[in-house]
C-alpha cells in the first residue's frame, strides 16, 4: 500500500498568511500583538524551540519578549512573573516554556496565567473549559492534530482513534478535541497492558509519548492513518518522532512526517492564538 505523507507545511503557510494579515491590521491602529515567552530552563532543545518561536513571531509581525528566569527559578518566582504579565495590559499572550526547573510541576504554576492570555491552553481553567466544551484556548499541539487531519480530508466522525500519551498538554486535550469531533477515542499510556493490541484496532493512531520508535508496523492496522506528534532528539542531533517510519510505511494509508508534520502547524496555531487574544482584548 502507498503511504501518503501528511505534511503540515501547506496548512501552516495558509494559517500564517491569515495571521500576518490580522497582525498587520492591528498594528495599523496600535501596538503589534505581543507574546511573552517565559523560560525557566537551560535545556538546549528548549532554547532551539524558543528561538524558532521568536523567529516565527517576527516573520508574522508579532512582538515577542523572552523572559528568562533561569533554570533554578522557584515556583513562586515563576508564578509572580506569570501574574505580572497577566496583569500587564501591554501583553496579549503568555506562553510558559517547558521543561520547568526540577521540583516545579506545570500544575504548580499554570493557574497564574490569565485564561484570556493562555494561548497554549495549559492552565486548569483552559483545560476545564475544553473538557466542558466551552470557549477557551486549546493547546496548540492537540489542535494541530485535528487541523492536520481535517486539512488532509480524513474524517473523524464515528471513527476509532487511539491516542498514545495522556499528558495534560497533548494527550488529554487531544482526546477532548477528538470527542468534540464525534470520534470514538481510546487513550493509551505507559501503563497500558498491551499497546499494540489496542492501537491495531484503531482507524487512526496518534503517537504522543515522546519515545522514539515506540509505534511500529505491528501497532498499526492495514490502511490506518498515523499521526506522529513525538519530537525526540536523534543521535545525529536532528529530531525523530515516536513512529518507526520504516515499518509503518507500506502498511498505513497515511503518516505525518517528523519534522514537517505537526510541528509547523503547532507553531502556526500558537501564533494565530496570539492574534486572537490581541483582537479579543481590544474588543
Ligand atoms: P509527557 O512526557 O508529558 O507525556 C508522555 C505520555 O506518553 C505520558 O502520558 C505517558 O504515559 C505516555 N507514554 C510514555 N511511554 C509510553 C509507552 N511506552 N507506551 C505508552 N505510552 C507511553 O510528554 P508530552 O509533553 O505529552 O509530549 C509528548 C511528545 O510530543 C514529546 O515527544 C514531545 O516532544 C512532543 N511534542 C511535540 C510538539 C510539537 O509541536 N510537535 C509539541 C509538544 C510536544
Amino acid at each position: 500500500m502507498d503511504t501518503a505523507s501528511l505534511t503540515g507545511k501547506e496548512l501552516a503557510a495558509a494559517i500564517n498568511a491569515d495571521t500576518k494579515q490580522r497582525a498587520a491590521a492591528r498594528t495599523a491602529h496600535g501596538p503589534a500583538p505581543r507574546l511573552a515567552l517565559v523560560v525557566a530552563t537551560d535545556d538546549p532543545a528548549s532554547a532551539w524551540y524558543v528561538n524558532s518561536l521568536r523567529k516565527a513571531a517576527e516573520r508574522l509581525g508579532i512582538a515577542c519578549d523572552r523572559i528568562d528566569l533561569g533554570a533554578d527559578a522557584t515556583a513562586e518566582q515563576i508564578r509572580a512573573e506569570l501574574g505580572a504579565r497577566s496583569a500587564d495590559p501591554a501583553v496579549d499572550a503568555i506562553m510558559l516554556q517547558t521543561p520547568l526547573p526540577e521540583g516545579v510541576a506545570l500544575d504548580d504554576v499554570s493557574s497564574s496565567i490569565a485564561a484570556a492570555k493562555d494561548v497554549d491552553g495549559v492552565s486548569p481553567l483552559s483545560l476545564g473549559l475544553l473538557a466542558s466544551g466551552l470557549d477557551g484556548f486549546v493547546p496548540a499541539t492537540s489542535e494541530a492534530v485535528v487541523e492536520l487531519l481535517k486539512h488532509h480530508r480524513i474524517p473523524l466522525r464515528g471513527r476509532h482513534v487511539a491516542v498514545v500519551g495522556r499528558s495534560n498538554i497533548v494527550g488529554k486535550p487531544l482526546a477532548q478535541l477528538l470527542l468534540a469531533e464525534d470520534a470514538t477515542v481510546t487513550v493509551c499510556h505507559s501503563r497500558t497492558a498491551d499497546l499494540a493490541a489496542i492501537t491495531s484496532t484503531a482507524e487512526i493512531v496518534v503517537a504522543a509519548a515522546g519515545r522514539a520508535g515506540l509505534v511500529t508496523g505491528k501497532h498499526v492496522a492495514d490502511g490506518a492513518v498515523v499521526i506522529d506528534v513525538g519530537t525526540n532528539e536523534a543521535a545525529d542531533g536532528g529530531i525523530v518522532g515516536d513512529v518507526e517510519a520504516e515499518s509503518v510505511r507500506g502498511k498505513a494509508s497515511a503518516l505525518s512526517p517528523v519534522p514537517g508534520g505537526i510541528g509547523p502547524v503547532t507553531t502556526a496555531l500558537l501564533m494565530r492564538h496570539v492574534v486572537d487574544a490581541a483582537e479579543k482584548a481590544a474588543n
